[in-house]
């Protein structure tokens, strides 16, 4: 087994966007941190790839809108010290039936938070849009101003960028197989498939949908994390109206809490084609994926004629990219100590459930605040324990309906 000799005051396994601001954030500190990947840098099998991603503050649970207003000026905190832009700002436009108990939700958060929101109804969200959005009668729209588009493959880039000029090394085509207590020097060390060894006081693990497997393989714990295959559709846009899907025309990110949940972002990355998506997908091994499109629901063909009013071409995409989400049964975060012979040296951040590329950079912080103090502030983890799949296997309860429905834990 090859070992350098060197030792890492912390080794992050996983180079998607939580590892890549996980080792900026400890490097930032003063930490001496390897960035290991299984693949090469900027692959495109795992989450944190591809052109667009979505920002924004509305949540049915309150406790990520915090979490979101800091992340994003940490976004920009990073653009500014690499002198790019990652972050396009438009505001974010949530839609869906009055009665939806998750929007109640999403409407009662914003409205009690420092977030200036507006409610709208049918006749003001046309007015709003110049007749770009057309809802239904019995559904209502909330305009706020914090949302936008998040490119994942150009920001994970930046934060590793970032990482190297702060001092930290970074490896591709390491696959980690195993973490072990190092009983005699202390600390962990931690091996690959190609038979090299790092040693450090403190790992990090942000392996996104391999993150069942690997915790399994080291410690024997089950996590409930389940990874689903997921698509995103591009559509064209009919001649004519291109122009009004755009940012600089006040277009906005978009959610609809219908059946079933879809977003989308402005035409950006692929002129005259629109971004329109499901929330969900199908369970996969993440090494060993059938890549089949998700299918789509007729009831999408029909949002999309009608939401956009004829001016988007539904009767198919153009075409499709596909995606791993890492679903945890309550849709929300697993960010902890991983606990058992491991204590607080190994520290795992996972289950983002399809909504964490915009957290990127506040779990990064948290990560980094995790190994270097043993505890974080200004976020509840409460929520993100992994002992709560222990005290009920549904994790945490939710006053509302989920927007992915869940999935049976496929065996590892
Ligand atoms: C289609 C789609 C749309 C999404 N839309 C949004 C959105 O609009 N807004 C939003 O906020 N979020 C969104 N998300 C969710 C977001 O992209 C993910 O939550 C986030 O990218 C997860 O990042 P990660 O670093 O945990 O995982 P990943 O990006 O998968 O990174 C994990 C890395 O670990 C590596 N790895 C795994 N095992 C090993 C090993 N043994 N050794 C070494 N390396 C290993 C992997 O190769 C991978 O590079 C979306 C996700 C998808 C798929």
């Amino acid at each position: 087994m090859e070992y350098s000799g060197e030792q890492f005051d912390v080794i992050v396994i996983g180079a998607g966007i939580m590892g890549s601001c996980a080792a900026y954030q400890l490097s930032k500190h003063g930490q001496k941190v390897v960035l290991l990947e299984q693949f090469d840098f900027l692959h495109q099998l795992g989450s944190s790839h591809g052109e667009s991603r979505t920002i924004r503050a509305t949540y049915p649970e309150d406790y990520y809108s915090d979490m979101v207003i800091e992340s994003s000026r940490l976004w920009e905190e990073a653009e500014s010290e690499i002198g790019y832009q990652v972050y396009i700002k438009t505001p974010q436009f949530d839609m869906g039936p009055k009665n939806n108990k998750s929007l109640q939700c999403v409407i009662e958060n914003c409205k009690s938070s420092s977030l200036p929101c507006s409610v709208l109804d049918n006749k003001q969200v046309s007015e709003q849009f110049n007749g770009s959005f057309e809802l239904p009668e019995n559904w209502v729209g909330l305009l706020t101003q914090l949302g936008g588009v998040l490119k994942p493959t150009k920001a994970v880039s930046m934060f590793q960028t970032l990482a190297l000029q702060k001092g930290a090394t970074l490896r591709d085509n390491m696959e980690v197989i195993d973490i072990k207590m190092d009983y005699e020097m202390g600390g962990v060390y931690v091996s690959t498939s190609n038979g090299s060894m790092f040693r450090g006081k403190k790992c990090v693990v942000t392996i996104g949908a391999w993150m069942q497997k690997l915790v399994k393989m080291v410690s024997g714990k089950a996590l409930p994390i389940q990874p689903l295959h997921t698509t995103i559709c591009y559509w064209r846009i009919k001649k004519g109206h291109e122009e009004e899907f755009l940012v600089d025309n006040g277009f906005p990110t978009f959610a609809s809490y219908s059946q079933p949940y879809i977003y989308g972002t402005p035409s950006c990355e692929f002129p005259g084609l629109i971004k329109i998506a499901v929330h969900g997908g199908y369970q996969c091994d993440p090494d060993n994926r059938t890549w089949a499109s998700t299918e789509i629901e007729d009831s999408v063909y029909s949002w999309i004629e009608g939401i956009f009013s004829g001016r988007v071409d539904s009767t198919k995409p153009v075409f499709t990219q596909s995606c791993m989400y890492s679903m945890t049964p309550d849709g929300d975060f697993v960010i902890d100590f991983l606990g058992g012979e491991f204590g607080k040296d190994v520290v795992i951040a996972g289950g983002f459930s399809g909504h964490g590329f915009k957290m990127g950079p506040v779990v990064g912080r948290v990560l980094a605040d995790l190994v270097i103090n043993g505890e974080a502030q200004g976020v509840d983890l409460s929520y993100f324990r992994l002992g709560r799949f222990e005290e009920n296997p549904k994790g945490n309860v939710k006053e509302f309906e989920d927007q992915v429905q869940s999935y049976e834990l496929l065996p590892v």
